[in-house]
């Protein structure tokens, strides 16, 4: 799995880093970005979880 969010789209709320901050990460301009390339499959429900709770839809999965 991979995981990637749109710049355009988040607005820093944070709900990723909550649910699964192995995977995401706040930039230092308040944007989340995703720090591992492929997703291990022990975090692949976490990562379902923070892309259903992004308020901003902003995760994508694939
Ligand atoms: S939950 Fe969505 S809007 Fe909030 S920081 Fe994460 S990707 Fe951005």
């Amino acid at each position: 799995m991979k995981a990637t969010v749109d710049s355009d789209s988040c607005r820093g709320h944070g709900v990723c880093l909550t649910l699964c901050p192995e995977v995401f990460e706040l930039t230092d301009d308040g944007y989340a970005e995703v720090i591992v390339s492929d997703v291990p499959a022990e975090l692949e429900d976490a990562v379902r979880s923070a892309a259903d709770g992004c308020p901003e839809r902003a995760i994508t999965i694939g």
